[in-house]
């Protein structure tokens, strides 16, 4: 049933490491991230996995984490915030409710650009369905990012449905968090997830509908 889709992502994948040295993957062990870690680690087993570790998880994420990473013994780097949780809590409060774009500034976005400051090129397990901001998502885009580095970005499940992820992980015996089992379709910190809204797309519940990214993937500039 998935032939097609899996054949078009291994090929992504074939190409994209064609031309890198030093690959990564940002993966939040969402389910679609799940689904292309295997299909790249199948390819390269020693791919470096970066994973945002906020501080503001929901413990079963966690667990599952650290399950696949060994169970598939994964090389993975956690990014964390210059401050704990505790101490941007002490100093600004829960920016999670004031201010979400800070929040996910300094908890995501700048440990992301010193997670990938040293990779040639970088994976995602963006899909165009996921959501309207990512409905233009192509394969292979080249961005520009706030230091001046250009940077291949790879999306092998561009054009992947939320059904044929969930049908890939079921045709492999691979376990997805439990979280799905209660209606969530978008996973990210405990804080800022909630479920959609009936009849919208998947991140409809993340942060209670006040924005749809963190800005992982709004910080730099597509330049084709
Ligand atoms: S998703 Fe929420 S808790 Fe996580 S970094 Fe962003 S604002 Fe903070």
């Amino acid at each position: 049933m998935l032939q097609k889709p899996v054949q078009t992502a291994n090929e992504i994948i074939a190409r994209a490491l064609e031309s890198s040295k030093n690959p990564c993957f940002t993966c939040s062990f969402q389910a679609e991230d799940v689904a292309n870690l295997d299909l790249i680690r199948k390819q390269h087993p020693n791919i470096t996995v970066l994973f945002l570790e906020t501080g503001y998880h929901f413990a079963s994420l966690i667990a599952y984490r650290d399950r696949l990473v060994r169970e598939w013994n994964l090389k993975i780097v956690n990014l964390e915030a210059k401050q704990t949780v505790a101490a941007q809590e002490a100093e600004f409060g829960k920016l999670y409710e004031t201010d979400p774009t800070r929040c996910c500034s300094l908890r995501k976005v700048e440990p992301l650009m010193r997670g990938i400051a040293s990779h040639d090129l970088w994976f995602t397990g963006l899909r165009r369905e996921q959501s309207p901001t990512r409905a233009n998502l192509q394969p292979f885009e080249t961005h520009l990012f706030p230091d001046g580095r250009t940077l291949a970005k790879v999306s092998p499940l561009y054009d992947w449905t939320a059904s044929e992820v969930f049908a890939y992980l079921s045709e492999n015996k691979i376990p997805v968090i439990s979280l799905y089992s209660e209606g969530y379709t978008s996973i990210g910190c405990e804080p800022c997830t909630t479920k959609p809204t009936a009849g919208e797309h998947t991140r409809s519940g993340r942060w209670g509908g006040r924005k749809l990214e963190c800005g992982l993937h709004t910080v730099s500039i597509k330049e084709n």
